[in-house]
């Protein structure tokens, strides 16, 4: 089963619940992958100080134009629809951070001017943390083009039974292409005016692509009700909540996780799991929950 968690903003506990269920899963038995499709900003690595066996480049294609063989006729730049490629007094211009390697400038080069070189966009690195797989990818500095690198990670998880995946934040792109396959979308929010103007820009992304989802509140305790009015009128079920506890932080603080220093919490994580398992008709690890509903759990 691959689970996403991502989240309408930054800061808000995605990294935490991440993180957290994968330990917790992973101590009943399960075959465990977490992925850090944060590729920005990767940060799941500093919880869980993984050992990385493996460390691979991802590139993507970008055109290399032969002016040997050019005319200058501009019909690449014409077809480029992402302006990555330019005809300028008889120069052609490629924008290699703006290519999106469709290789439609290739195919529509009426002189066979055109062909592709590999640009590398980052890494993926891959090894093991607390007894699960954990893989995450690492965007070059000024690079802009996630999507590929995003595929790289997800492409790394096969084996695993349930697949955790950390989003980036936000509802961009690269959200698009983390949450896409997924089984189940947990959307953190915090019990905040803001972090409920977030969630509802982040449940109108997961109704659109269909994915069955719930929300999490992080820090409960801090704030208003106002997260939990809105997920009650809108149908949508708030599976779990991570009270608001200083001994969390301090956990992080030496590099552990909140589960492995307040056993309670992991119940809470396996019984999120269960919740989701069970509706999906994938085994869960014991009991049921139909707290899911249709406009929020599919
Ligand atoms: S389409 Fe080919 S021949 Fe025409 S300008 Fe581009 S590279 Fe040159
Ligand atoms: S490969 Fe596609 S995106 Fe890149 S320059 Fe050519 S047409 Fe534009």
């Amino acid at each position: 089963m691959k689970i996403t968690i991502a989240s309408g903003k930054g800061g808000t506990g995605k990294t935490t619940v991440a993180t957290n269920l994968a330990l917790s899963l992973t101590r009943t038995g399960h075959r465990v992958a977490l992925l850090d499709c944060d590729v920005e900003e990767p940060n799941c690595h500093l919880f869980i100080q993984p050992s990385f066996e493996k460390s691979s480049k991802v590139t993507v294609p970008v055109p290399r134009v032969d002016m040997e063989k050019c005319t200058g006729c501009g019909k690449c730049a014409e077809v480029c629809a992402f302006a990555a490629i330019a005809v300028l007094g008889g120069n052609v211009l490629v924008f290699d951070n703006l290519c999106h390697s469709c290789g439609g400038c290739m195919l529509f080069c009426p002189e066979k001017a055109i062909s592709e070189v590999d640009r590398e966009i980052g890494i993926v690195e891959h090894g093991t943390a607390k007894g699960f797989s954990f893989t995450q990818g690492i965007l070059n500095v000024g690079e802009v083009n996630t999507p590929p690198l995003i595929k790289e990670v997800k492409r790394q998880a096969s084996e695993a039974e349930i697949i955790i995946l950390d989003a980036p934040p936000g509802t961009s792109c690269q959200v698009i292409e983390t949450i896409q396959e997924s089984d189940f979308v947990l959307l953190v929010t915090e019990p905040t005016p803001f972090g409920l103007n977030d969630l509802e820009i982040a449940v109108e992304m997961v109704r659109a692509l269909e994915i069955p989802f719930a929300v999490a509140v992080n820090r409960h305790g801090i704030g208003d009700d106002r997260v939990h009015t809105y997920c009650e009128e809108e149908g949508i079920p708030l599976l779990l909540e991570i009270n608001e506890d200083r001994r969390i932080a301090e956990a992080y603080s030496v590099g552990q996780l909140a589960v492995e220093v307040m056993p309670e919490l992991e119940n809470k994580f396996i019984e999120f799991y269960d919740s989701i398992a069970h509706h999906l008709h994938v085994g869960g690890i014991g009991g049921s929950d139909e707290k899911l509903s249709r406009r929020g759990g599919g």
